[in-house]
């Protein structure tokens, strides 16, 4: 494994993952592709610019020829999925963005990884091909529809997924398993849980309600506020993405999750405490079509077979990302102004 294209590098979790990879093995060279959606930054790959292991490219997933340039200049022989539309509220405004990139494009990296397959040399009448070409696909526990009050996700479950966004991250699912079993393809699939960690886009839980406090702006709960998640640190993700890499088993799918369920309105009141800030800043709003109830996920396949197992304390992890957006109020003033704005209004129709 030596030139890694990693897709979606400039957003959340993909540029966290750039930066892990490079801190931590000058082996590998990074093909950084991203579109620079609106959650794409360039800002978060600040410190790399300059790093000779890391080559930034704009383009666009779904850009056949473009993407078939850069594998064949590069040389790519690994390939992790991070490029997608990622957010379930946007999904259910716009859902044909999330169709065309997070499926269409997903079947663009894979046709054209396909095609730079390497023959075995030593296969002398050339019947099997080694495939050169590894790819992890990034997804989501969110694929697997809700839980009632008991129970976790296993990698053998049925897909179930409720939103557009995750019926979108199912279909990629279901296209990446299909190019394993007709051609052979040496593929996994890391199904992940909630994500909190430094710059993540601030429509997200965890940095929408950060930034909210900090202005004195109202913290808007969809429903109840009792839908849980299974909350894990991107650091902790990017390394269970390593192991799967290094010693996942061809074809395989792997939860990864922290046994960390809680519940939105307890992460809220979380960050109100934090920041010392009062409780009426809670505003409850009409919950938001098929919102899932619960998620939690079954971690015991990587953790047992691959030995990964989460580094990151909830109360730590939370504690350190709270100061991260108290110490970087620039890059979210950055985000958070254009036509940021405009969504945000619109969704929550105040501010
Ligand atoms: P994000 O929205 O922060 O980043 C997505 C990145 O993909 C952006 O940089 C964007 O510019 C890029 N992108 C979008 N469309 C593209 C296209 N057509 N071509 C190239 N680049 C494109 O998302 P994230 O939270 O970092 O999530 C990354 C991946 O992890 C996604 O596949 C998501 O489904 C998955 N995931 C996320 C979480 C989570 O909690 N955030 C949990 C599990 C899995």
């Amino acid at each position: 494994m030596q030139n890694i294209l990693i897709t979606g590098g400039a957003g959340f979790i993909g540029s966290n993952f750039v930066k892990f990879i490079l801190d931590r093995d000058t082996q590998y060279k990074i093909i950084n592709v991203d579109a620079l959606t609106y959650a794409g930054n360039l800002e978060n790959l600040k410190g790399i610019a300059e790093n000779s292991n890391h080559t930034f490219i704009k383009a666009d997933i779904r850009d056949r020829v473009k993407i078939d340039e850069i594998f064949s200049k590069h040389n790519i022989d690994t390939v992790v999925n991070f490029a997608a539309e990622s957010h379930v509220d946007r999904s259910i405004v716009e859902p044909e963005i999330f169709l065309t990139t997070n499926i269409l494009g997903t079947q663009v990296l894979l046709d054209i990884a396909k095609n730079y397959w390497k023959v075995n040399p030593d296969d002398k009448y050339c019947k099997e091909y080694k495939p050169g070409v590894k790819y992890l696909q990034v997804s989501t526990d969110e694929v697997y529809g809700a839980l009632g009050k008991t129970g976790m996700f296993v990698e053998t479950m049925p897909l179930l997924p409720n939103s557009p966004y995750s019926a979108s991250k199912a279909g990629a699912d279901m296209i990446v398993r299909s190019y394993h079993e007709t051609f052979g393809m040496p593929v996994n699939i890391t199904r992940c849980s909630n994500n909190y960690g430094p710059y993540q886009f601030p429509e997200k839980l965890i940095p929408l309600m950060i930034e909210n406090c900090l202005k004195g702006k109202k913290l808007p709960i969809y429903g109840d506020g009792m839908q849980v998640r299974d909350w894990l640190h991107v650091y902790d993700h990017c390394s269970a993405i390593e192991s799967v890499l290094n010693k996942g088993v061809v074809g395989e799918v792997y939860n990864i999750g922290g046994n960390n369920e809680k519940s939105n309105i307890e992460i809220v009141k979380l960050i109100i405490s934090t920041l010392g800030k009062s409780e009426d800043l809670i505003k409850y709003v009409q919950d938001r079509p098929g919102h899932d109830r619960r998620y939690a996920i079954d971690n015991t396949k990587i953790t047992t077979q691959l030995g990964w197992a989460p580094a990151y304390k909830f109360e730590q992890g939370m504690k350190e990302t709270i100061e991260w957006y108290l110490n970087n109020t620039e890059w979210i003033e950055n985000i958070v102004s254009g036509d940021y704005v405009k969504y945000y209004e619109k969704m929550y129709r105040y501010s």
